[in-house]
């Protein structure tokens, strides 16, 4: 990991950053933007699909959506608390990374490891500029720091117009036919909230935070910091 980024997308399970943010994510790398994503867990107790099966849609999805880096860090799966270890792993990718931006899951989700994810994340940005912080490897500057939604959400503080790029989003979703592929009675497959109409159900959402500004598709982000904005030019001489 010695590529510098732009934007850096960080999920607990790969599927994460496309089911949110995947619109964005095509978007900013088709504008010549080095966008990359790290999955902090292989999802070995997911429901369904298997640890081999997730790495390769992860893979799939990747080159949908014209990434310039993806890796797993392998933490545990249901075990992302915001412990010293987890903190610095993350830490440490992040500043290997050094982007300008970072991604996390919105801190409220019905899926436990995603808010412990977001918690974890918020924790690795703050330490990644505090330069007596795992001295050994170089600090960066903060990065800004956005939340995206996977399964809960509200109004958002952020709009981003994805219509151009919603048929990449709906491509990069289907690589992961493990966990949004719709069951079949009979199947070993477990009934889970992902494949039950699921991709429907986030296009449904992605059009009604597009209806906040009459555009057909929009992905939506919070904020916990207030951002600087200049009104009418910057200069007051
Ligand atoms: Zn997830």
């Amino acid at each position: 990991m010695s590529i510098k980024l732009d934007i850096l997308v960080i999920g607990a399970h790969a599927d994460d950053a496309e089911i949110g943010m995947s619109g964005t994510i095509a978007k900013q790398a088709a504008a010549g933007y080095k966008v990359g994503i790290i999955d902090l867990t292989e999802a070995e107790l997911s429901s369904n699909g298997n640890v081999q099966l997730r790495q390769e849609e992860a893979a799939a999805a990747s080159r949908v959506l014209g990434l310039s880096h993806r890796s797993n860090l392998g933490l545990p799966d249901r075990s992302l608390h915001a412990s010293p270890e987890n903190i610095a792993a993350v830490t440490e990718a992040i500043r290997s990374l050094s982007p300008d931006i970072v991604f996390a899951p919105y801190w409220e989700d019905r899926h436990p490891d995603h808010v412990a994810a977001s918690k974890l994340v918020e924790e690795a940005v703050f330490n990644a500029k505090l330069r007596r912080y795992m001295p050994n490897i170089s600090a960066i500057p903060a990065p800004d720091l956005y939340y995206y939604f996977i399964n809960d959400w509200r109004t958002p503080d952020l709009l981003v117009d994805v219509t151009a790029f919603y048929p990449l989003k709906e491509q990069a979703l289907e690589c992961y036919r493990s966990q949004f592929g719709q069951a079949v009675a009979g199947e070993d497959v477990a009934l889970t909230p992902l494949n039950q109409g699921y991709v429907e159900r986030v296009k449904a959402r992605d059009a009604l935070l597009g209806q906040r500004k009459l555009i057909p598709y929009a992905e939506g982000f919070a904020v916990k910091s207030p951002y600087l904005i200049e009104l009418f030019g910057s200069s007051s001489t």
